[in-house]
């Protein structure tokens, strides 16, 4: 064999080898199963092994539950300010946007699904983590006004690491009490309000709008819950069970309506628009 054995023989496209861009691949992070990223995609990110629903991002959400064409973004340009001067903060928010293209951490706007119309928030975990500030408070509002002017059912789909962006201080936290209050209007008008959580969704959101929907759909698998695990189990000096805050976990206790798989997702909420628009003709 000529020097240099395998690793020197000629490879047949002019001896370099051909690109191999860093997606191309995706391991799944519970099963460790390796997928064509393109598989994985056509398999809505879903692993095919273990059935791990990866994390979309806002806009991969939205094309993966809506009619095509019939997504109409409001509100793109409520982005955070950087009310204290809090240290990096403005760099922060400037990567971030840099890196996923949204001015914040949710995406809202009109849609249809299956014909029916809505109007639908998605977070996008990529996004600080998914993380609540002024904006993302001011857009989930603002969306909850229109929805109730507009006599529009609401579906929001939730991903938050970490709740409110501490960044922000107290303009992070009154974002719990104000989408509180946006839910109130929307139940106090009749408007049906539909919440999907998906993993994780945690701590100031799971506590404000995320938990109050009046149907509460879950992805297999996702983290759900306020504090975390390892608070519990320091704090309380308990032996929490193993699911411990899982999608499954909180269906068991009654805080989820039903886990519903990423694949029956837009058939669910297109059953359950159609029973709420079915219901409304009805009273009217
Ligand atoms: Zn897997």
């Amino acid at each position: 064999m000529a020097r240099g054995g395998w690793f020197r023989r000629p490879l047949r496209n002019g001896n370099r080898p051909a690109p191999v861009p860093g997606d191309l691949w995706t391991k799944c992070p519970r099963c460790g199963e390796i997928s064509f990223t393109r598989d994985l995609e056509r398999n809505l990110k879903v692993c095919p092994k273990c059935g791990y629903h990866h994390k979309l991002t806002a806009r991969e959400r939205i094309q993966m539950t809506v009619d095509p064409d019939s997504f109409e973004e409001i509100d793109a340009g409520v982005c955070s300010l950087d009310p204290l001067g809090f240290p990096e903060y403005a760099e922060k928010l400037m990567r971030a946007q840099q890196a996923t293209g949204l001015c914040d951490a949710i995406v809202t706007g009109y849609a249809r699904i299956e014909g029916y119309p809505l109007l639908l928030a998605a977070a996008d975990f990529a996004f600080m983590g998914g993380s609540m500030g002024g904006a993302l408070g001011e857009k989930v509002v603002r969306m909850m006004e229109r929805a109730v002017r507009e006599r529009l059912p609401v579906v929001v789909f939730t991903a938050n690491g970490g709740g409110a962006r501490m960044q922000e201080g107290l303009f992070s936290l009154m974002q719990m009490a104000k989408t509180s209050a946006g839910v109130a209007l929307l139940h106090r008008e009749a408007v049906p309000y539909i919440v999907v959580l998906t993993d994780p969704t945690m701590a100031g959101v799971y506590a404000s709008f995320a938990s109050l929907g009046d149907i509460i759909l879950a992805e297999p698998g996702a983290t759900i819950g306020f504090a975390g695990r390892r608070v519990g189990n320091q704090d309380l000096g308990v032996k929490l069970p193993d699911d411990f805050q899982t999608a499954e976990f909180q269906q068991r206790c009654g805080m989820v309506d039903r886990v519903v798989p990423r694949r029956e997702m837009r058939g669910t909420l297109a059953l359950l628009l159609g029973l709420l628009a079915e219901e409304r003709a009805h009273a009217e």
